[in-house]
């Protein structure tokens, strides 16, 4: 089984992704964090992302394209977990003609579905726990970064929406319910 969690900034896809590989033992492919590790890799790579990350702008295609692919080449027993990819319509492509390379297929991608006021709150207050928590804010858990975020979403990634219907592939969750709620919605999907 091999599924999109798709949803704007502070959905919960993370939160979402982090039950699924613990219950069913899938593999959550983040393009976040891996770019988050690429950034502290002092390369010159590493520098641009820092600065297109923290604007709340999208990296390029050819990087995060470049870095699922360097995963699914490793495989899954469990199925993969698309977070935060793809992005864009090209990645989108991109990434049907990875799973078509390795034989794989693309079952369901799930919609986590939220209004804007309740993502604003989310993300302000992820940066105040963390601070609380004697950590640091994600440099981009800010309100200057997060409506450029926001937008980058509704330019973008909003489109998948429509593409995946149209392949039919895409079910909604409401991502406004308790975590365990969602939990159970997005189960009662992959069972
Ligand atoms: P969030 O879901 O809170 O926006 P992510 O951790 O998924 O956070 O992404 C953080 C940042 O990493 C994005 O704002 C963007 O700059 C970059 N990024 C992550 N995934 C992609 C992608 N698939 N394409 C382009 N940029 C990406």
């Amino acid at each position: 089984m091999n599924i999109i969690l798709l949803g704007p900034p502070g959905a919960g896809k993370g939160t979402q992704a982090q039950i699924l590989m613990e219950e069913r033992g899938m593999v959550q492919l983040s393009t976040g964090d891996m770019l988050r590790a690429a950034r502290t890799s002092g390369t010159e790579m590493g520098k641009r992302v820092a600065e297109v990350m923290d604007r709340g702008e999208l990296v390029t295609d050819e990087i995060v394209i470049g870095l699922i692919r360097e995963q699914l080449e490793k495989g899954s027993e469990g199925g993969f977990i698309f977070d935060g990819f793809p992005r864009t319509l090209a990645q989108a492509d991109a990434l049907g003609a990875l799973l078509d390379e390795t034989g794989e297929t693309l079952d369901r991608v799930i919609e986590l579905s939220v209004n804007d006021e309740v993502l604003v709150d989310r993300i302000v207050n992820r940066a105040k726990e963390a601070v609380a928590a004697g950590g640091t804010a994600r440099a981009d858990d800010n309100a200057e970064s997060l409506k450029i975020r926001l937008m980058e979403y509704y330019k973008k990634t909003s489109p998948l929406i429509g593409y995946y219907y149209a392949k039919g592939k895409l079910v909604r969750v409401d991502g406004l319910g308790e975590i365990e709620a969602v939990r159970g919605e997005i189960a009662a999907i992959v069972d």
